[in-house]
């Protein structure tokens, strides 16, 4: 697809970022080109619009996507935030990292039960990640709408891992 081509055209791989043996995918030319970057927050106003209530960002390239797609859509927007940022009451979740684990938190009230919400990030690898916001989404009374991801890396069990919601990436790598 168009968007598609967009997305795969504006990446940059950066291979052993963090660590030895990894290639990251840096979605920096993609929000620093200002026809990509408006190209991935008009793809998703335009399959949303009047269904969302609000847009849930993961920590931290979530942000950037969510916070442009909540203005462009209307919604508020709430972050999930990696534990110890949000200040209380917030409510937590840990998830298993290859090493080690994470722990993902998110504001209580900040969300209304019964509220509609999208939940977006930048890069789905293995799914522990955005499994770990929906599951929060929930436990505060909302509904996952759907989850919007710019970048799938394939073969990684994201996919699968987050099967019970309405999956949507752009582009996979
Ligand atoms: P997961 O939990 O799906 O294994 O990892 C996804 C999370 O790690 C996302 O929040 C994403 O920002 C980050 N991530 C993992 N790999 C990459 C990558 O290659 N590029 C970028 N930009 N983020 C990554």
């Amino acid at each position: 697809s168009a968007i598609a081509a967009i997305v795969a055209g504006s990446l940059r791989n950066v291979p052993d970022f963090p660590s030895p043996g990894i290639l990251f995918k840096d979605i920096g030319p993609l929000i620093a080109d200002p026809v990509a970057f408006a190209a991935v927050i008009e793809h998703w106003r335009a399959r949303h619009t009047g269904r969302l209530e609000v847009i849930v960002g993961i920590d931290a390239r979530g942000f950037i996507f969510g916070a442009a797609l909540a203005h462009a859509l209307g919604t508020g927007f709430v972050p999930v935030r990696k534990a110890g940022k949000l200040p209380g009451p917030t409510i937590e979740r840990s998830y298993d990292l290859e090493y080690g684990s994470a722990t993902l938190a998110i504001q209580v009230g900040a969300i209304s039960a019964g509220q509609r919400a999208f939940v977006v990030d930048d890069v789905l690898a293995t799914g522990g990640t955005a499994e770990a916001a929906c599951r929060l989404v929930e436990e505060v009374g909302a509904e996952v709408a759907g989850i919007g991801i710019v970048l799938e890396l394939a073969g990684l069990g994201g996919r699968p891992r987050l099967a019970e919601w309405d999956l949507e990436t752009l582009a996979t790598a």
